[in-house]
């Protein structure tokens, strides 16, 4: 097909002192700190698969199709045309078209492939960042479907036909029973109006349907979020005779008929817009028990744990695709007589928010490999770790990618450009799996109950001690400033932050280009730097940082 330049000549102007195209460009291989913290955690085998989805994803097409994918977006369908109860919910192709691609390239499952352990959740982390930038909808149910496996595999036996639809699985919307599907994808509905975070509030009941040890249950209650509710099944919470138990409802009941899951209403949601999230309700629904009964948390608590992972990644998209439209606007346009980038307090800001992306990105991926470390210490790093990524990154995420609309000036309040979509999508990802304040009380409690997890954590510091003096200082701080008196409740937030910022710290000292690692402790550790992007004092070599940024655009 030829293609055709559009018209710069019109009636009355010259369009001229525009960028380029954005699109045609590879989302993984063209953005350095992405590629480079996840090959060296642990994802070089898989390099080529995440070039491969990176090319794709970057495609005019798949950008367009994760606009339309969000424009057009999910209805509810409650009835048939003769009134008949379906509870099914409608999505434009660009939605089937563009879970197909995730699940083509195995985003759901590439940390489960049988063999692999190392580096598979790297790749899995790497993955859906580099999807959430084309289009971050989607990479809900994907998200639900990995995190699922982990909570799967507590029975693996009970669940066999559950992990071969998904492990190897593609995506198959039709609603049909698993074992006649060429792929599953998993839901997960834990909140109730009465309470989200809290989750021991739940009253959804669990009733036997046979005798004494049968599996067997049906629900009744409602779920006040449960996002892709189209999802071959869902892994829920109810109050069972023994306590909070951990159920598998599937969408389809053994005998073939859809299961007496209520879609109510769907949520009208301020981003997020291509993924359906449904209130809903269980009328005497079909449900398996997954776990033992009375210990639903904690056989639960491995999806969320996983779906945490996700949730870091998708952030690491949204920051990576605004840090890249914004630096791709500064190359193609000029202001006063010279391009955006060459103008001072320009190259301040983007190297500002390239230093703070850099941060994200060895961050996540360091998160992500001990996802797939067997010892103990890494183990309880990963709890850690990904509590504090997933505080402090959310929060990082809004202002992040408000600074970049900005960058483009009132290009990137229009619809047309990916801003607005991604400054809608911002805030989600510190809300679900755990809201900010959940979170940072996680972290005490986790340091508090799990000393491995402390100790991974100052091993991740030590060895990065010795090579920037305000580094250490900044460490010696925060240890210090709560020796003879423990962190409380009140002190959460302030440990959250200056813990995840320790760790960015110490990662990039060790792994980034001294510009960058040098830039980052001076302003976010020592204090050189203000509370806006691009407000610092003192040295910050912006051509060094700012130089990885735009070689690849
Ligand atoms: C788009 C979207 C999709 C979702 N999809 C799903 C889904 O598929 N399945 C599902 O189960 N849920 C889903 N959720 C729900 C989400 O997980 C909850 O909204 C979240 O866990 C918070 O629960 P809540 O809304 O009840 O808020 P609450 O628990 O009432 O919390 C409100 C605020 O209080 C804070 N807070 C809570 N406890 C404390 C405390 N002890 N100290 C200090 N502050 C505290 C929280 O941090 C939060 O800021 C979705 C939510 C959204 C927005």
């Amino acid at each position: 097909m030829p293609t055709f330049a559009p018209r710069t000549k019109l009636a009355t102007h010259k369009v001229f002192n525009q960028p380029a195209d954005f699109e045609g460009r590879n989302l993984f291989a063209d953005d350095l700190p992405l590629r480079e913290a996840s090959l060296r955690e642990g994802g070089s085998d898989l390099r080529p698969r995440l070039a491969r989805l990176g090319e794709v994803v970057g495609s005019e097409r798949v950008l367009e199709l994760g606009a339309e994918a969000n424009r057009a977006v999910p209805e509810l369908a409650s009835f048939d045309r003769f009134g008949r109860r379906i509870d099914e919910v409608r999505f434009h192709p660009a939605y089937h078209e563009l879970m197909g691609l995730a699940m083509e390239h195995g985003i759901h499952d590439v940390a489960w492939e049988p063999g692999r352990l190392r580096g598979g959740h790297v790749a899995h982390a790497a993955m859906l960042a580099t999807f959430s930038k084309a289009e971050a909808g989607t990479m809900c149910p994907i998200n639900m479907t990995y995190a699922g496996v982990a909570a799967l595999r507590i029975e693996p036996d009970a669940v066999a036909p559950w992990l071969t639809g998904i492990v190897g699985g593609r995506y198959d919307p039709a609603l049909r029973p698993i074992g006649e599907k060429c792929g599953l994808t998993l839901g997960m509905a834990m909140t109730e109006k009465q309470g989200g975070s809290d989750v021991r509030a739940n009253e959804t009941r669990a009733y036997p349907l046979e005798g004494p040890g049968s599996r067997a249950v049906r629900l009744v209650g409602h779920k006040w979020f449960c996002s892709a509710p189209m999802s071959d099944g869902f892994l829920t919470l109810a109050q069972a005779k023994g306590g909070l138990t951990c159920f598998l409802v599937p969408r389809i009941a053994p005998d073939g008929t859809r299961n007496a899951i209520h879609l109510m209403r769907l949520k009208n949601k301020l981003g997020n817009r291509s993924n359906a999230s449904a209130e809903i309700e269980y009328h005497d629904a079909y449900a398996e028990r997954l776990g033992e009964e009375g210990r639903g948390v904690r056989t639960i608590i491995d999806m969320v744990h996983h779906t945490r992972l996700g949730t870091i990644a998708a952030t690491l998209g949204l920051m990576g695709m605004a840090l890249a439209q914004a630096v791709h606007h500064a190359k193609g346009r000029r202001a006063f007589g010279a391009l955006l980038l060459d103008q001072p307090l320009m190259r301040g800001v983007l190297a500002d928010l390239a230093v703070e992306y850099e941060a994200s990105c060895v961050l996540v991926m360091r998160v992500a490999r001990a996802f797939g470390e067997t010892d103990e210490t890494e183990r309880a790093f990963a709890r850690l770790g990904v509590a504090l990524a997933k505080f402090w990154l959310t929060k990082r995420c809004p202002a992040f990618v408000a600074e970049c609309m900005e960058c483009l000036g009132g290009a990137g309040y229009v619809e047309e450009s990916a801003l607005p979509r991604l400054y809608r999508e911002a805030p989600l990802n510190a809300i679900w799996e755990g809201s900010g304040n959940v979170i940072a009380l996680d972290i005490l409690r986790t340091l508090s109950r799990e000393p491995a997890a402390g100790a991974a954590f100052a091993a991740e510091l030590a060895s990065a001690r010795g090579v920037d003096a305000r580094f250490d200082a900044a460490a010696d701080a925060l240890t210090g400033r709560f020796v003879a008196d423990p962190p409380d409740e009140r002190d959460a937030r302030f440990v959250a932050e200056r813990m995840a910022l320790l760790l960015q710290g110490a990662l990039l000292l060790r792994h980034a280009p001294s510009p960058v690692a040098g830039a980052f402790v001076a302003s976010r550790l020592r204090g050189d730097g203000g509370r806006l992007f691009g407000s610092f004092a003192g040295a910050f070599d912006v051509d060094a940082v700012l130089s990885r940024q735009t070689m690849s655009d």
